[in-house]
């Protein structure tokens, strides 16, 4: 079993198709352990995409990420991690394989729809970012 950190970003929460982002991760045998609406402020996005603050979109990423509301999630499963970036499809949804959420819903390389953790060590510092020990169920 392992633990992944899933973000519904501004962009689809603004389109209303949360319940639909959250049925393929369900239908792919991934579990809803916590789950959040919130509204981040831009220091708080800047905090929890510190990683990329040299990129040249970290300004623009975070004012996008603090737009509005976001829905945040813990799902759980086998090789949750990597399946949620397969059900995700590639950062570009002009690169995402058919039938991924990207694909789907994305608008473009930044209002890309979903975040996902990409490795055990990122997913448990964005898991403590959102949610205390006691929240994942
Ligand atoms: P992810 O793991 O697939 O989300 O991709 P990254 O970790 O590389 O990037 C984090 C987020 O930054 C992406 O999901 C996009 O929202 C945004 N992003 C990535 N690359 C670019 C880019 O070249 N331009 C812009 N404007 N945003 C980007």
């Amino acid at each position: 079993m392992e633990r992944t950190l899933s973000i519904i970003k501004p962009d689809a929460v603004k389109k209303n198709v949360v319940g639909e982002i959250i049925s393929r991760f369900e239908k792919n045998g991934l579990r809803i352990a916590a789950m959040k609406k919130i509204w981040m402020t831009k220091e708080e996005a800047k905090g929890f995409y510190i990683v990329h603050k040299d990129r040249p979109f970290y300004d623009s990423l975070t004012d996008f990420m603090s737009e509005g509301p976001i829905v945040v999630m813990v799902l759980e499963g086998e090789n949750a991690i990597a399946k949620n970036r397969e059900i995700m499809g590639a950062t570009n949804p002009a690169n995402a394989a058919p039938g991924t959420i990207r694909k789907d819903f994305a608008e473009n390389i930044e209002r890309n729809a979903v975040h996902g953790s990409d490795a055990p060590e990122t997913a448990a510092f964005e898991i403590g970012y959102f949610f205390s020990s006691l929240e994942i169920l």
